[in-house]
């Protein structure tokens, strides 16, 4: 898989690619994270990416030019299945759609920030909006690290334990049951008894029994008995 992050801010990606899983997964070249800035796409004097909103308003909009020269460019090297702008009025991101988005080949993450992206970007060169939640964030810089991890974690041989991400929480419907490490006893805190017993048949079943407990409790809307 190849993503094509477009930023204002690119050293705001900097780290959450640098470091463990997604690192991993991009030196065993299961996925590519490419960081690429609107500024190198910026034209006129001021070589600008934001502008003031027409009509008025508090806020700088990010200019379309800067962004459809960007995203031409990136066309002109791969086929893109998909290019996704980060935006809080977006579908809401869930472990559905990033199972769904790890199944493509390349895809373009845009950023917006400020006050966002002029509307006309939306309209014509986005094909696909995704929210991380119903709260604004500064940029969408961190929405993009938040799905590309989602999704990036879920490609064959980026995990160790294979089967690792299929026991995360919302692949069947529940969510995970707790997990213990040593010590055993610590403060008198104890482990469950059956985690210790290895009797494997007992644990799955009390992994299952916990992790159905633990979704009617939490996240009722889940099941769907
Ligand atoms: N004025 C806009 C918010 C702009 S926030 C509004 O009220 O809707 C600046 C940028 O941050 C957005 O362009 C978007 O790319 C990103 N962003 C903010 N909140 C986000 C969220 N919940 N999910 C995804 N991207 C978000």
């Amino acid at each position: 898989m190849h993503l094509s992050i477009i930023t204002c801010l690119p050293r705001l990606l900097e780290s959450p690619f640098n470091d463990s899983i997604l690192k991993r997964a991009q030196q065993k070249n299961l996925a590519t994270v490419e960081i690429i800035d609107l500024r190198d796409y910026a034209t006129g004097k001021h070589l600008s990416v934001d502008d003031y909103a027409f009509g008025g308003g508090a806020g700088m909009v990010l200019m379309i030019e800067p962004i459809d020269r960007c995203i031409t460019d990136l066309k002109t090297k791969r086929k893109y299945d998909e290019v996704i702008y980060m935006s809080p009025d977006g579908d809401l991101f869930n472990q559905a759609m990033a199972n769904e988005l790890s199944l493509k080949k390349n895809l373009i993450l845009l950023c917006g920030h400020y006050k966002g992206v002029d509307e006309r970007v939306r309209e014509h060169l986005v094909t696909r909006e995704i929210s991380i939640g119903d709260y604004v964030l500064s940029g969408g810089e961190l929405a993009a690290a938040v799905v590309a991890d989602a999704v990036i974690r879920l490609l064959p041989g980026v995990l160790n334990d294979e089967t690792s991400a299929l026991s995360d929480s919302f692949q069947d419907g529940l969510v995970a049951p707790p997990v213990y490490t040593r010590p055993a006893e610590y403060k008198g805190w104890k482990v469950p008894e059956v985690l210790l017993s290895g009797d494997h048949t007992k644990i799955e079943d009390w992994k299952h029994e916990k992790a159905l407990e633990r979704t009617r409790k939490r996240r009722p809307g889940l099941m769907v008995d």
